[in-house]
């Protein structure tokens, strides 16, 4: 078997802009990284459309053209991109470490940079789906801009949805909160600052029955699940704050992760708790998800690989 395994020093698994960012730092560093796509190549900002905030672009740019010039910049430099799942891994502190993709290609890696990311989870309705990117967004920091001075809603009720409805209210006229049970799961002091923004409407008890519009977001029908009242209000912009769910289930029997799964990084640092092996991006990053922070914690990871292995090397 041992002739079916290939060896390589740095292998990337995740193509958002932590994992090209890793890439692009990793080839210059001459560390011959592989880089594996996954599910989603180029990952969740291949479902957006315009990104503003992203500094470098004064007129903004589109989400999938921007993940096509990061990919582009990284094999300019020497990264190896493969399309491909990694399926399983075996970790062993200090390596080398074993990955195996699709099932079937042995890989054995010096280095280990997981920038594998996480998923927006989704109301799973029909309605939400049709109208994906016409007015339904999981990123209010994204996509809020948009619908300024406009009227909007957003679902959710824990801190993220909190936050969020918080940060629409500065920009829109008018948000409609979207909350399922009579209570808030978000801290007090963000469960505070919505109920004390006027312009927020919190709507208890609350489920959404369909989003309405047929090529963008008209309206959001709303469902009072104690009363069964049915109530129709005109937006422009539907956002999704359901929470997030990290791609790190094939790693858990060897990295250390919280309690959702987010990978533990050590502090000021990309290491998690097996030598070798460092994470970047959503996949660590509860609190920020921005391109901008991924891309920068893809850029530690590679170079703390990069002083990592030349350490392993010296000795
Ligand atoms: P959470 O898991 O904390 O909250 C998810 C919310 O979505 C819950 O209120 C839940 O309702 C609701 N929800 C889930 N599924 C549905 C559904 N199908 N329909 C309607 N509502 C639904 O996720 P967050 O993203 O808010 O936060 C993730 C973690 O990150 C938390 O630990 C949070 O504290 C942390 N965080 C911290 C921040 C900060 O400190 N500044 C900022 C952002 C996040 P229910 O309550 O009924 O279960």
């Amino acid at each position: 078997m041992s002739e079916n395994v290939e060896k390589i020093e740095c292998l990337i698994i995740g193509s958002g802009p932590a994992g090209y960012t890793a890439a692009i730092y990793a080839a210059r560093a001459d560390m011959k990284p592989v880089v594996y796509e996954g599910l989603q190549p180029g990952g969740q900002l291949t479902i957006t459309t315009d990104v503003e905030n992203y500094p470098g672009f004064p007129h903004g740019i589109m989400g999938p053209e921007m993940m096509e010039n990061f990919k582009q910049q990284a094999v300019r430099l020497g990264a190896d991109v493969r399309f491909g799942m990694v399926t399983s891994v075996e970790f062993t502190p200090g390596g080398p470490q074993k990955v195996v993709v699709d099932g079937t290609h042995h890989i054995e890696a010096e280095a280990v940079i997981i920038s594998t990311g996480a998923s927006a989870k989704w109301l799973g309705i029909p309605s939400e789906q049709r109208l994906n990117g016409s007015g339904v967004s999981a990123c209010a920091v994204c996509d809020g801009f948009f619908y300024r001075g406009q009227d909007v809603a957003i679902v959710g009720a824990g801190d993220t949805a909190c936050e969020e409805a918080s940060y629409l209210a500065k920009i829109c006229s008018k948000v409609y909160m979207i909350v399922r049970r009579g209570e808030f799961r978000a801290s007090k002091a963000m469960q505070h600052r919505v109920m004390n923004t006027p312009n927020i409407e919190v709507l208890f008890n609350s489920e959404t029955d369909e989003i309405l519009g047929e090529s963008a977001v008209e309206a959001v029908r709303v469902k009072n699940n104690v009363t069964g009242e049915l109530r129709e209000m005109p937006i422009k912009g539907f956002f999704v704050a359901i929470g997030h769910t990290p791609n790190t289930d094939i790693f858990k029997p060897y990295i250390d992760m919280d309690e959702q799964g987010y990978i533990i990084t050590e502090k000021g640092s990309s290491r998690t708790n097996v030598e070798g092996v460092f994470c970047a991006g959503d996949a660590q990053d509860k609190i920020y998800r921005q391109a901008v922070t991924a891309a920068g914690s893809g850029c530690m990871a590679a170079l703390d690989a990069e002083r990592w292995l030349s350490d392993k090397h010296s000795h």
